[in-house]
């Protein structure tokens, strides 16, 4: 039979009596056999003396190799103490020939005493690695591999960038790669063992990055491997040193600022957008305190977008050009069924409570549509100057029904004061329009006009503005 021994233990300063489990009786336990060899870290123990095994416990002389964990140790001739201080700083003390170690004041037992054999301290490396936040594990071919683990992966992210904090018990030697297709960063962190179990540890509904992932890359070198799912290109900076016990990335979008210039009058012909004002009818969607309905300002919004956008040389249709009620159903088929190249959606947003929240916010489903969206809320950012609450991904039903690339677009809060105010102001509303169609315009000139350039695609198309009824 094949016998594989992992132990965890967590070095919880907080708690105050750590949960290492008294020694199992001998019937419980296969009978473990002294290891091979122990590589400490990478580092192969060397030592006239070999492991023994007293209580399930192995006794290695591991002391001088602990400085690979970040770890000190000094034994006291005078008073045999052993004293192990941790790379965080925490301080163990033993006696040799005591099945006792003492931790912030709390003794407890051990399986099996620190010993001198031949002038060489063994320590019992099982325990001591739990004390030390490390992860001991024996393999099948009989070698003891003490490693520091992998304790949590921290993100902080806003629209445009993040911040990945890699957490070990110790400083570590890594290597920072990518990957294409999907795009990805990956970190491989040497001789480094998973304190939790691996899969995904952070999923975000933003733009920019998808997701974090941590596993255990390979066994017998035991190596972890943090992955960064990115939803596009982006560029990365390590911010830590080279060996590190909290690695450090900084992902950035890689997309550059939008550039000032204007739009031709013909530049985006064979481009078909629909623009979709959001509620309308029996629906008025959001109501301000001082009763102004979102319905009437998203109809403005919409007009002034179109308009925007037909002075470019795009075919502009408009789900609806006036105050009735159309389904959302509707709206993704008339887009559909259309073959518009790209559909925004114009609202203005509220919150339950009034002045509770504030700013701009870009909603997409698919990937697909991030472009999209990204080029959209980096105009409205720039040009709105309001708080920016995020580009965010959300299964809308008019973003996930639409087979093109679609956005939502949320230009302030309509039971917010100040935004109320600006949102009644005609010329807030123009410039509002005017960076959604100018993110249009970015996102037409990095993806679309170049593959509308063949004759095949331009013959199918006309300039001009279209409604969906022609209702006034
Ligand atoms: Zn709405």
């Amino acid at each position: 039979m094949k016998f594989a021994l992992t132990l965890w233990f967590f070095f919880a300063s907080a708690a105050p009596t750590p949960s290492v489990p008294a020694p199992a009786s001998a019937t419980s336990l296969p009978a473990l056999k002294p290891p091979g060899r122990v590589v400490v870290a990478g580092l192969v123990v060397k030592s006239k003396v070999a492991p023994v095994v007293v209580e399930h416990e192995i006794l290695a002389p591991i002391a001088d190799e602990l400085i690979q964990l970040g770890a000190k140790y000094a034994l006291d001739a005078v008073t045999n103490e052993v004293r192990v201080e941790s790379a965080s700083g925490e301080v163990v003390t033993m006696t040799l020939g005591e099945p006792a170690v003492t931790r912030d004041g709390i003794t407890q037992r051990l399986a099996a005493a620190p010993m001198l054999k031949e002038g060489v301290l063994l320590l019992p490396v099982m325990q001591l690695a739990g004390l030390l936040g490390a992860h001991a594990r024996i393999d099948s071919f009989g070698t003891l591999w003490l490693n520091p683990t992998l304790i949590e992966v921290r993100v902080e992210a806003k629209a445009d960038e993040a911040e990945v904090r890699i957490v070990l018990s110790s400083p570590v030697k890594y290597r920072v790669g990518t990957l294409t297709n999907p795009d990805r960063i990956y970190v491989d962190i040497e001789h480094s063992a998973l304190r939790t179990a691996p899969g995904e540890v952070w999923k975000s509904d933003m733009g920019g990055v998808g997701k974090v992932r941590v596993g255990q890359f390979s066994l017998s070198p035991d190596a972890c491997r943090v992955v960064i799912d990115l939803a596009q290109p982006w560029k990365f900076e390590i911010k830590s040193a080279e060996v590190a016990s909290e690695i450090i990335l900084r992902v950035a979008s890689v997309i550059e600022p939008p550039t000032a210039v204007a739009p031709t009058g013909t530049e985006l012909k064979g481009v078909k957008v629909v623009v979709d004002a959001g509620h309308g009818g029996h629906d008025a969607g959001a109501t301000s305190p001082n009763g102004h309905h979102e319905k009437h300002l998203n109809l403005d919004l919409a007009r002034r977008l179109a308009a925007y956008l037909s002075s470019t040389g795009a075919t502009v249709l408009m789900t609806r050009s006036d105050d009735y009620y159309l389904s959302l159903a509707d709206r993704c088929r008339f887009a559909n069924q259309n073959g518009a190249h790209v559909f925004v959606s114009v609202h203005v947003n509220s919150w339950p409570k009034p002045n509770g929240r504030h700013g701009t916010e870009i909603f997409y489903t698919h990937a697909a549509s991030l472009p999209l969206a990204k080029a959209i809320h980096a105009r409205m950012i720039s040009m709105l100057g309001r708080r920016d609450g995020g580009l965010r991904k959300r299964e809308l039903y008019v973003t996930n029904h639409t087979v093109m690339p679609s956005t939502l677009t949320e230009t302030a809060y309509l039971n917010h004061a100040e935004e109320e105010k600006l949102l009644l102001d005609p010329n807030f509303r123009e410039l509002a329009a005017q960076a959604i169609a100018l993110g249009v315009v970015d996102y037409a000139r990095e993806r679309l006009i170049k593959k509308l350039a063949t004759p095949a695609a331009a013959a199918e198309t006309k300039s001009g503005r279209v409604g969906l009824s022609e209702r006034k």
